[in-house]
């Protein structure tokens, strides 16, 4: 259902307190070189991010009943993410989000979708091993990419080899050279 302006403007607020947190904490990760991955490409509106929304949570929100139902609440209601299912392995909420149209791949309040749609997948330019969906037209290669390539090269790792390890390791900016066939 498309958000009417009571849901704009919460979303707007909560999006407005977490840009700021998360900028101080992103330029400190920057800082201590902790951002491994550079993001290349555009959108090619494949949907495929908005058909699962999964949210990583904290010990506090995953453990304490009532942390754990207003998060929830505040989801359902305002984010319009229902629960599907959980991952207690990695405390992971994995939702349906009721603004994603399956059939033409579009959000209906795309104006007003929440920061972590806005923050994918730049989001996993911090992680160890970033997954991107294989239908996503980004290519995510690591900052240290030409180094690692030339080690590769002077160790005489050639040929297939090198082109497995370049996509295994995100040594290539070539979208059709860093994904699976
Ligand atoms: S709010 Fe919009 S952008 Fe975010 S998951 Fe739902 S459909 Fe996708
Ligand atoms: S998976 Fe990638 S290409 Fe597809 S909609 Fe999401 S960001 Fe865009």
């Amino acid at each position: 259902m498309r958000d009417g302006p009571i849901r704009t403007f919460l979303k707007w607020f909560a999006r407005s307190v977490k840009s700021f947190d998360l900028s101080v904490t992103r330029a400190l990760l920057v800082r201590h070189g902790e951002q491994r991955y550079r993001l290349s490409g555009s959108c090619n509106s494949c949907g495929k991010c908005c058909e699962t929304p999964t949210i990583p949570v904290g010990r506090a929100v995953w453990f304490v009943r009532t942390l754990r139902a207003i998060f929830l609440w505040w989801q359902r209601v305002v984010n319009g993410f229902e629960l599907i299912d959980t991952d207690p392995r990695f405390k992971l909420f994995i939702f349906k989000c009721t603004h994603f149209d399956p059939v033409t791949k579009q959000c209906d309040s795309y104006e007003s979708r929440p920061l972590m749609c806005r923050d994918y997948p730049y989001n996993l330019t911090f992680q160890a091993v970033p997954s991107l969906f294989p239908e996503c037209s980004y290519v995510m290669h690591d900052k240290k990419a030409e180094g690692l390539r030339a080690a590769l090269k002077k160790a005489g790792v050639e040929g297939e080899k090198l082109a497995e390890l370049e996509k295994k390791l995100f040594l290539t900016k070539d979208p059709e050279r860093a994904r699976d066939e």
